[in-house]
């Protein structure tokens, strides 16, 4: 048999991007699946863009992850979108299929599973979010395809809430509605799902949480954090301590990065392997 010296490549393009993680997580993923891939972390400037995005088409490669501030500007070099994706207009992640650059959104579809771990489904659920950027936008618009019955989003800059809550109302068969993110906010008694999906409690900030009334949290509502790092962040404390059932935030990085391997190599991730780099590289 031949020798083959030739790697397979996944890129990520960001900027920045030296503290990001994510290469070391799936270098160890090809590694424990006996993978010839590499993943390559770029900083790609804004104005560099297009001329990367140009010459990777001419690479060979098997896929790309984007992140700030590719993840808009990425989607129209796309052949196809994933339904999510489309309504999102972001992606994160890309991959062949039939020689065609698919674009998709790993990061609502990461939600969704590391909820599932726990148990849980937004199918038929009363979901509450904090923030209205990009990862409120997956979160939203996953929840929504997977059968929510009604998604409120809370975002400071209450237009950028508007404007989410319309695009899952007139694209989706879900209703949203959008509310001002004030001060000591009230989370609705019949919430079944909250979700911090701000930035507020990311390290080094990890002191820091969303200013709502924490008594409003009922028992048993399911709480998630988008922040993961620190993972137990005073949200989730918060919430633990009112009888709330915590989801973390690295539990739907670690899936988001699941879901993307699986799209790149069309074989099962190591998922345990994964998470025990991720948990490693964040302490
Ligand atoms: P964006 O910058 O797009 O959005 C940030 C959101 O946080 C906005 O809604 C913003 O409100 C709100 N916000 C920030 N500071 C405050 C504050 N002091 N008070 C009230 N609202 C505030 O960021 P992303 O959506 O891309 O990321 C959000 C978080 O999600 C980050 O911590 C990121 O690391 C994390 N993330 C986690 C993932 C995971 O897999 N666990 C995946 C992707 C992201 P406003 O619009 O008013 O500015």
């Amino acid at each position: 048999m031949s020798k083959n010296y030739r790697s397979e490549l996944i890129f990520l393009f960001g900027n920045p991007v030296d503290d990001n993680p994510t290469g070391a997580m799936m270098e160890a993923a090809f590694a424990a699946c006996n993978l010839n891939y590499r993943y390559i972390t770029v900083k790609v400037t804004e104005e560099g863009f297009d001329a990367a995005m140009n010459g990777i088409k001419q690479m060979n490669i098997k896929g790309l992850n984007f992140t700030m501030p590719h993840k808009e500007k990425a989607v129209r070099y796309m052949d196809k979108l994933s339904p999510a994706a489309k309504i999102i207009g972001a992606i994160n992640t890309c991959y062949y299929e039939d020689g065609k650059l698919v674009g998709d959104n790993t990061d609502g579809k990461g939600f969704i599973q590391a909820l599932a771990e726990k148990g849980y489904s937004p199918n038929g659920k009363k979901i509450f979010i904090l923030g209205s950027g990009g990862a409120a936008k997956a979160i939203a618009t996953e929840c929504a395809l997977a059968g929510a019955q009604k998604i409120t989003i809370a975002n400071r800059t209450v237009e950028k809430a508007q404007n989410l809550s319309h695009v899952i109302s007139t694209q989706t068969k879900c209703k949203a509605e959008a509310v001002c993110f004030t001060p000591e906010l009230v989370i609705p008694e019949d919430t079944d799902i909250l979700i911090n999906a701000t930035s507020i409690g990311l390290a080094p900030a990890s002191d820091k949480r969303p200013d709502i009334d924490y008594d409003s949290i009922k028992k048993g509502m399911v709480v998630s954090d988008v922040v993961f790092c620190p993972a137990d962040s005073l949200f989730l404390k918060a919430a633990r301590e009112r009888g709330a059932v915590c989801v973390n935030g690295l539990g739907m990085l670690v899936c988001q990065g699941v879901l993307a391997f699986e799209l790149w190599t069309k074989i099962k991730a190591p998922q345990a392997v994964m998470a025990e780099i991720l948990a490693r590289e964040m302490n």
